[in-house]
């Protein structure tokens, strides 16, 4: 029974640490989160009485640890702050440098921009880079096909 709660404990951690990945919100600290909290229910006597302890911490850390009441849906920004940041969505080059980022911003009393790659866009600036990129990937699939008709 408690082997039970624990690997459907274990699973809901595996998925909602993929979600967070995969939302664009993972980042080294949530990692970390995620192995502490599954390290605790895994070496626990009684993972869900492990696990109902953590969500009590949660809540009482909840202002440190809640969702950014300006923007909640972008910004990864938690507790008391005046400057909205988002997740990075990056591309990277072959030295597993970036080679192209793009996230949004919102300095205290400004307007959200949309920052490129160094640039900052307003919102119908960055739709129009939006269309360039596509534009530029189909180019790359083009040369893509390019490179391997060329291949001796
Ligand atoms: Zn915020």
């Amino acid at each position: 029974m408690k082997n039970t709660a624990r690997t459907r404990i274990l699973d809901q951690l595996k998925t909602d640490q993929a979600a967070t990945n995969a939302a664009g919100l993972g980042d080294a600290n949530s990692d970390a989160y995620y192995e502490l909290v599954t390290r605790i229910v895994s070496e626990a006597e009684d993972a869900e009485a492990a696990i109902l302890e953590i969500v009590q911490l949660l809540k009482e850390h909840g202002r440190a640890t809640s969702k950014c009441p300006v923007f909640p849906a972008w910004c990864t920004s938690a507790g008391e702050h005046d400057d909205h940041y988002s997740a990075d969505f990056t591309i990277l080059d072959t030295r597993g440098e970036e080679m192209l980022a793009a996230h949004v911003i919102c300095n205290s009393g400004s307007t959200p921009i949309v920052g490129i790659s160094g640039s900052d866009f307003a919102p119908d600036e960055a739709r129009t880079k939006a269309t360039e990129l596509r534009w530029l990937a189909d180019q790359v699939e083009t040369l893509a096909a390019h490179a391997e008709g060329a291949a001796p």
